[in-house]
């Protein structure tokens, strides 16, 4: 009787299992692997290249090809037919290679003489780690079968490489997760962190790729898979399923592919051919990550990372591993994720010393998170998931967005040095937290912080700021499920003003919708949504979350005096439509008979360049105006505040946009309206130092960032500062920052 498929590959897999328990060095174990696949496919040649570094590939090893050509013969990713593998992360099968365009010919291999190849990727969640390949003289197309035998044993080559087999002397590998590794990202919060690594995604460690029971391993596939379809039906019936129709819909997606047989039968497959389940569950999920690379449409890429979701969750399932959260998490933690949300990321709480992402982006709500809670974070830090494990020395620094992993001692003794120098910077802002901030000229700033989180408010007394300028509310809506409800959230708000003991705290009425996408809240698909319908567009059109959310303020501040502003007002119109809402809203609990507050300002946030621009009444009937910088600068320039790449082009400290601050404080100042400034950058000494130079008094930054703003601001003479400044604007230059800088170190 013919053999099956599955019974062919276990056969292989077994005799390669078999092979590689013998003591022997990693080249030797590799060049094992070739001859046995070469003997079982009868094949001439088999060859294993795998990457020296990002972009080369390097015959590591062959049965066939001239040995010499071994660590010799090296490849571009793209190059020849194995670097097109590589590439596109598809196999290739052809019975004639060398008449193809794409075939390249390497005389020390002696592989011309060769028609018929096939290659493989060898891959491992996703990540292409080199190419096998098997050749053969006669011209023909190798089986369907053979393809499918030679991909399984490309996973399990993929899986040994990981578990370190092929380490040692002379070996083509280098031992795996041993080597310091540093990552240049991009900083989306500053600060220095030492500790350990915490995976946010599973760490997946199998000891033993080949399963010798396929029915008991069978079994344990068919357990999780069960197990992951009841968890999804009961978050469907729970809360989550119930009330939004957006998770709603991610989660029948996820049912949909949970319940697909093709997933399923595909990973059975896979197991009855020898594989370990959850080699087999990273097979599937490898499949899929390559579909997505090359899916252009954005929805269907969703589908595949909801499927790449439910892969994950299988795998966790299968190996047991469960997320900590809040105590659990370990003492020195550094998370380490391809991208984490923020309500994940404030599962894990303020225990986490850093964070270093693959993906994210400054603006993100991951990053406002990470940033209010003061924790270090690294973005695009590319592979980092891949070289990191749990429990590796890692060292983040977030003021270079640079990441150390497993560091060597003089790059940790500097870090060390580092953090030390920090640590005594702290303890000087201590020492001036209770003074105020006064210039050398006399001239006196008033500091604030930025909060969005109950968590936020104790940095109020350790900050040593005069009280909130921005409070953003929309976290609270971020963070959540489902819509909060008033009474949840009076509760909330009246608790802020309690830890605040009667300073003030400037409440942002709802900022969503351009980046800040609530979970269960229908997404309009919008060209443009950073210039969309947001904020105070979207708040004022459905009126009623804003006037729920007014109602929660006017009964947590249940008589106390109470700041309200707007967010994105554009033109003077919104700002009294939005004003009169409120005032309404008073009026409505004046007449339930409840306590109204004794003093109510009602602000808006300049954060579009035409406010600046509206009429003097506008200006009259604000309460204060509050500098929204962030948004603010990105119209200015029409650079998206999102994307590194332009955001970085412009200099805050550009002429005309501090002009232009300078002329916003003038106009504030004639027309008696108390202006601040609240963007990220009022938390950079030097910017905080040229905005107050330009005429503003009042500036609302992160807690962390108070000390080191308020120790530069007295040690300067404003004035003094402001002749640089106009020098400088004199001279020609697109931005003060040098003059400013040089004058710096001169003081
Ligand atoms: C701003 O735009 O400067 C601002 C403070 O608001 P946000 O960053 O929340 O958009
Ligand atoms: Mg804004």
């Amino acid at each position: 009787m013919a053999e099956t498929k599955g019974q062919k590959s276990r056969k292989l897999l077994k005799r390669l299992r078999d092979a590689l328990a013998i003591e022997a060095e990693g080249q030797e174990r590799l060049d094992r692997i070739t001859s046995l696949i070469a003997d079982a496919m009868s094949a001439e040649v088999c060859s294993i290249y795998l990457f020296r570094d990002a972009r080369t590939l390097e015959l590591c090893a062959t049965e066939g090809l001239n040995p010499d050509a071994v660590h010799r013969t090296r490849l571009r990713i793209g190059q020849g037919l194995v670097g097109k593998i590589a590439a596109d992360a598809r196999p290739m099968n052809v019975a004639n290679a060398p008449d193809l365009p794409a075939f390249r010919y390497m005389p020390e291999t002696g592989e011309e003489v060769y028609s018929s190849f096939l290659g493989v990727p060898i891959q491992r969640l996703g990540e292409t780690r080199g190419v096998l390949v098997v050749q053969s003289r006669d011209a023909r197309i190798f089986s369907e079968d053979e393809l499918y035998g030679l991909e399984v044993v490309a996973m399990v080559i993929a899986e040994m490489a990981e578990l370190g087999v092929f380490v040692g002397e002379g070996a083509a590998l280098s031992a795996p997760h041993t080597h310091p590794v540093v990552f240049r990202g991009t900083s989306a919060q500053e600060g220095s962190a030492a500790g350990h690594v915490l995976l946010h995604e599973a760490q997946i460690v199998v000891p033993d790729p080949v399963t010798d029971d396929v029915d008991r391993e069978q079994q344990r596939l068919r357990n999780a898979i069960e197990t992951l379809k009841g968890d999804i039906d009961d978050l469907l019936k729970g809360d989550i399923g119930a009330a939004t129709e957006e998770s709603r819909q991610v989660l029948e997606a996820y049912r949909m592919f949970a319940n697909s047989q093709g997933w399923a039968s595909r990973m059975e497959a896979d197991v009855r051919s020898g594989l370990a389940a959850e080699v087999a569950v990273e097979k599937e999920q490898s499949a899929n990550r390559a579909r997505m690379a090359r899916v252009p449409d954005p929805y269907l890429r969703e589908r595949l990372h909801d499927l790449d979701d439910l892969s994950n969750r299988l795998l966790r399932l299968l190996t047991g591993q469960t997320v900590p959260t809040g105590d659990e998490v370990p003492d020195d933690a550094i998370l380490v994720a391809r991208n984490i949300g923020p309500a994940e990321l404030l599962d894990y709480g303020r225990k986490l010393k850093g964070i270093v992402l693959e993906e994210g982006s400054v603006g993100s709500h991951a990053a406002i998170v990470a940033r209010a809670m003061a924790i270090p974070l690294v973005i695009h830090a590319e592979k980092v998931t891949r070289e990191a494990q749990n429990g590796d020395p890692i060292l983040v620094d977030g003021d270079q967005g640079i990441a150390h992993l497993r560091p060597e001692e003089s790059v940790a003794s500097a870090f060390r040095d580092k953090i030390a120098m920090q640590q005594e910077a702290q303890q000087k802002y201590r020492s001036i937290r209770d003074k105020p901030t006064i210039t050398r000229d006399g001239q006196r700033i008033r500091l604030y912080m930025n909060a969005g989180l109950m968590a936020d408010l104790p940095s109020l007394e350790s900050s040593g700021a005069e009280g909130v300028g921005l409070f953003r509310t929309e976290l609270q809506f971020l963070i959540r499920s489902t819509v909060p409800r008033r009474g949840e959230l009076a509760r909330l708000y009246a608790r802020i003003m309690d830890s605040a003991k009667g300073k003030r705290i400037v409440f942002r009425t709802l900022d969503i919708g351009s980046d800040k996408v609530l979970p269960y809240m229908k997404r309009e698909e919008e060209p443009n949504p950073a210039m969309g319908w947001r904020a105070i567009r979207l708040a004022m059109e459905k009126g009623g979350v804003m006037r729920m959310q007014v109602q929660a303020l006017l009964r947590a501040a249940n008589g106390r005096p109470l700041a309200i502003m707007f967010p994105f007002v554009a033109q003077f119109e919104e700002f009294t439509e939005a004003r009169d809402a409120v005032l309404r809203e008073v009026e409505r609990e004046a007449a339930l008979g409840h306590e109204v507050p004794e003093s109510l300002e009602i602000g808006a946030m300049l954060e579009t360049p035409s406010l600046a621009f509206a009429p003097d009444q506008f200006f009259e009937l604000a309460d204060f105006i509050s500098i929204g910088g962030n948004d603010l600068k990105q119209f200015f320039f029409a650079a998206d505040r999102e994307n590194e790449r332009v955001r970085r082009r412009y200099d805050t400290l550009n002429v005309s946009f501090l002009t232009f601050i300078e002329q916003i404080a003038r106009r504030c100042t004639d027309l008696g309206t108390p202006v601040s400034f609240c963007g990220e950058d009022a938390g950079r000494p030097t910017e905080a130092l040229c905005f107050a130079a330009m005429g503003l008094r009042a500036l609302s930054l992160r807690p962390a960032s108070i000390g080191p703003v308020k120790d530069l601001l007295r040690r300067v003479d404003l004035s003094e500062a402001r002749a640089v400044i106009d020098m400088a604007r004199a001279s020609g230059a697109q931005s003060v920052r040098d003059a400013v800088n040089t004058w710096l170190a001169t003081i």
